[in-house]
């Protein structure tokens, strides 16, 4: 996935393509970390000082809206930011707060089988799965 691949889904999506939405994206595909919006905000502003943060905030739920961008929640921290295109689960460690990703596919068969036995679909992209990470799970033998 690079900028083009992006923008074309944007396009594809019914969306324009302006500036800051060209930013936030491009920020976006560079994060190598997980970003709030406020974090963000800060990153396109470092390189693109013009763009308002309330446009940062704005273009990012149309974006959402769009179906190219997507928010997840940790624990109970603020919504972080992915490309809808590089969607991952997340498995959060409620001790030490590490987050691991893992494929969208792992859930499959406990999505299939909550829908087979109550006839409801699991959305596994709006939050992350919590648990403790093995590293916490070995401290607290000790
Ligand atoms: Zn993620
Ligand atoms: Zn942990
Ligand atoms: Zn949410």
């Amino acid at each position: 996935m690079d900028e083009n691949d992006v923008i074309a889904m944007v396009k594809l999506n019914g969306g324009r393509v302006t500036m800051p939405r060209r930013a936030i994206l491009k920020s976006l595909l560079n994060a190598k970390e997980h970003m709030t919006a406020e974090e963000l905000a800060k990153l396109v502003r470092e390189k693109y000082p013009d763009i308002h943060i309330s446009t940062v905030y704005r273009n990012l739920e149309e974006l959402e809206k769009l179906g190219v961008v997507i928010h997840t929640h940790f624990l109970h921290g603020p919504a972080t930011y992915h490309l809808e295109s590089e969607i991952h689960v997340h498995l959060v460690c409620e001790v030490c707060g590490n987050v691991a990703e893992v494929p969208l596919d792992s859930l499959n068969p406990f999505i299939r089988e909550i829908k087979k036995n109550f006839s409801f679909s699991v959305n596994p992209k709006h939050f992350a799965l919590q648990g403790v990470c093995s590293i916490c799970a070995k401290n607290s033998e000790n």
